[in-house]
């Protein structure tokens, strides 16, 4: 750790003030703190209102303090043992070397695997994050640091991060974008041997590059984030790592830039060579190029075997079931960005829009980070089985001569950091069942099955207790959210009562790019009057989401939805959330009863917030995509469809609808309200703990993690192997 080395005996549990201070600091600059209930209670309590109100961010908090006022906090609220111990828990934490990755891979100990991603959602309270992708990054290093995986990982620094969600008045989104303050962020200059700041540069046609590096502790893992808001760049260069997704493509290939090249600047200038390079998703790809030169310059390696070596130490995950979706740049833009880099690497321009082009020699295909990925890793993965078949299906033609299921393109399904989504209240209740020390076994299948012996009242309750907390945070928020739009009394009134706890309660929250399709439960405004009305057995929706900001569609899909609350059918049981994020998600997937998916098959390549419901005993409803395709076996949950799609779209949106009502009506909810005589729905409690037990340590990221290390980074990195599976 950074920080000094505190005194840790004490005499009858007191602390200088101090002392006690830096201690908390401690705690607050390692987003370890962030997995650990007990040590965000602490934060907490400290100040409940403040910490609601300043995004849970606890540097922000502590920052409010004085040493002596922490200390008198502290000493009423009987603190202090709970803070030492918190702190010992960190330290052993650091320092312990009995891992599964020292037991199982330890090969890879000498050199860490270096992790690129373009994004990392680790806490509402960093927002360097919009969605899926980054928190998938955030769930792998956390799970990472938890295994003791030799790992670094490499992001950018956006320092407005992506934007703050409003709706105006007509239910239209706004965006918001706020500077986040870097002194209130786990965040430390990464110092290079002569104590100063590294900052990295690099030469384009059109001028040269600088980003300064930051470091964020993740428990055991080093994130790195580059941050092009230094001294010496452009004007409009100093804003480039300003924002997440904005900006034209000039701008997105200048992030990507010094994402992937000055990434691996950065690792070279902190003495740091990695085994491994692991790059999740497109974005980062170009980190290769350098490898490549590094390379040639230092080991004197001809291109072709510098490229044969780099590729054997490259992963390559991609995400993107979409030919649309995967990043394209025309040769202009290549040659201004990477020409000198090209230089270097003596090819010539042609040679180098080749690595990007299935075919070469086509002088008007454009340059695609995946192909360049895939050409120049070794192991390639897609992230979930489906999305496998997907993934050799859409890349054939770049091995044309073989047959489809030999498209070197295997599959590591995507999972959750149980820590980070499993609420605690769930968490003490599996603690009181399964056998002692589970926690650090919850990738493994057995320790699950001591789910089914979970009283179901027990079981029952502490979801009870959950989704009334969710309802909470939803009255909170929809007040809040009249409130700022300068609606009369009574409507903010009356949204302090909205929903009932009592009432089968189905989430949706998602981006709302138009392929997630979020308006199918409500196509069919009749039949949603007579789901959410009936009088015995009613059902109402919590739905939150984002849109792209140039996605025009997305757009109106939010507005259709969150305008349901206009009508008075509809009032106060459909709720639209604001501006989610990792915050209200935890809040939603660890409340509801049902949480529904119903992307156009077979665009989600692989989901994960069902996976966070699965956890807190929410039942998946979902169209048979990603990972639930291959999750759902009849008793763990429900399934939208038979996995088939048609070739119209239209159709099969029109077919999925009648499903989704169908299994709704004809399922969900007779299962739901179908109730013994102590008032408990067994059949539906049957289904969660089988839910739990089939699928919490399947879709768990320390799974996938471990997949990763034996079958991608262990043979990349030159040790024995088995080989990931392809289909
Ligand atoms: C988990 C999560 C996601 C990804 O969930 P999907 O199932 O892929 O939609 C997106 N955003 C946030 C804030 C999340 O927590």
């Amino acid at each position: 750790m950074a920080t000094t080395v505190m005194q840790d005996d004490v005499t009858h549990g007191e602390l200088s003030p101090q002392v006690l201070y830096d201690k908390c600091m401690a705690l607050a600059r390692n987003l370890w703190w962030s997995w650990q209930a007990d040590v965000t209670n602490l934060f907490r309590e400290l100040d409940p209102i403040r910490w609601r109100q300043l995004q849970h961010n606890p540097i922000a908090l502590l920052s409010e303090f004085t040493p002596e006022r922490l200390e008198m906090r502290a000493s009423e609220l009987v603190l202090y043992s709970r803070i030492n111990q918190a702190y010992r828990r960190l330290k052993e934490y650091l320092t312990r070397n009995d891992t599964w990755a020292a037991t199982n891979v330890g090969v890879l100990g000498s050199k860490p695997v270096a992790y690129f991603s373009a994004e990392f959602g680790m806490h509402e309270s960093m927002p360097i994050y919009s969605g899926g992708l980054g928190v998938l990054s955030g769930d792998h290093i956390k799970s990472a640091s938890g295994l003791g995986v030799p790992l670094v990982a490499i992001g950018l620094f956006y320092d407005q991060g992506y934007f703050k969600q409003l709706l105006d008045q007509d239910g239209y989104q706004r965006e918001e974008y706020l500077d986040t303050k870097v002194e209130n962020l786990p965040m430390e200059p990464a110092l290079g041997d002569d104590g100063r700041q590294v900052t990295i540069h690099i030469d384009t046609r059109s001028g040269r590059l600088a980003a300064k590096v930051w470091l964020v502790r993740v428990g055991r893992v080093r994130l790195f984030l580059l941050d092009c808001d230094v001294e010496g760049n452009q004007p409009e260069d100093r804003q480039l790592t300003s924002r997440l997704y904005g900006g034209d493509h000039r701008t997105r290939i200048r992030q990507e830039l010094v994402l992937g090249v000055g990434g691996m600047r950065a690792l070279k200038a902190l003495d740091i060579v990695p085994g491994v390079y692991h790059l999740n998703e497109g974005h980062s790809v170009f980190a290769t190029l350098e490898a490549i030169r590094e390379r040639m310059h230092d080991d004197g390696y001809t291109f072709d075997d510098a490229l044969r070596e780099v590729a054997q130490h490259t992963v390559f995950t991609t995400h993107t079931p979409v030919p649309a979706g995967h990043d394209r740049f025309d040769a202009a833009l290549i040659e201004e960005h990477l020409g000198p880099l090209r230089d270097a690497l003596e090819i010539s321009h042609d040679q180098m829009m080749g690595l990007g082009r299935t075919d070469p020699h086509n002088h008007g295909e454009s340059f695609c980070m995946t192909v360049l990925g895939l050409k120049l890793s070794r192991r390639a993965n897609a992230v979930s089985a489906l999305h496998g078949n997907v993934s050799r299906r859409m890349w054939h033609h770049l091995w044309p001569w073989r047959v489809e299921e030999e498209i070197p393109i295997g599959h590591i399904t995507n999972g959750v950091h149980l820590p980070t989504w499993l609420a605690w209240q769930m968490r003490q209740l599996f603690d009181r069942q399964f056998p002692a020390g589970w926690f650090q076994l919850m990738g493994e299948p057995d320790v699950w099955q001591e789910v089914h012996r979970i009283d179901a009242g027990e079981l029952w309750e502490t979801h009870y207790a959950l989704k009334n907390l969710l309802l909470s945070f939803v009255r909170r928020r929809v007040s809040r959210q009249c409130r700022r739009r300068g609606e009369p009394d009574e409507a903010v009134e009356a949204a302090r009562s909205v929903l009932d706890p009592n009432v089968l309660t189905i989430g949706f929250a998602r981006r709302f790019a138009t392929y997630k399709r979020a308006d199918l439960f409500a196509q069919d405004i009749d039949w949603l009057n007579a789901l959410v009305n009936d009088p015995r057995r009613p059902v109402q929706f919590i739905v939150a989401g984002k849109a792209h900001p140039a996605d025009e569609p997305g757009k109106q899909l939010i507005k259709k939805i969150a305008n349901l609350r206009l009508d008075p059918r509809f009032a106060g049981k459909i709720v639209f959330i604001e501006d989610y994020d990792i915050n209200v998600a935890r809040h939603m997937v660890q409340g509801v009863d049902v949480w529904l998916n119903n992307p156009r098959r077979p665009l989600e390549a692989s989901g994960t917030s069902g996976q966070k419901a699965v956890l807190n005993g929410g039942l998946n409803l979902s169209i048979l995509d990603g990972w639930w395709a291959e999750a759902h076996d009849g008793t763990n949950g429900f399934a939208i469809g038979k996995g088939t799609q048609h070739v119209d779209d239209a159709i099969t949106d029109a077919r999925d609808a009648d499903e989704l009502r169908r299994v709704v009506d004809e399922q969900v909810v007779p299962l739901f309200y179908d109730r013994d005589v102590d008032g408990l729905p067994q059949g539906w409690i049957r289904m969660m703990k089988s839910s739990i037990g089939s699928l919490a340590w399947r879709f768990s990221a320390h799974r996938m993690v471990m997949d990763y290390a034996r079958t991608a980074y262990l043979p990349a990195a030159g040790g024995s192997s088995c080989e990931m599976k392809v289909s």
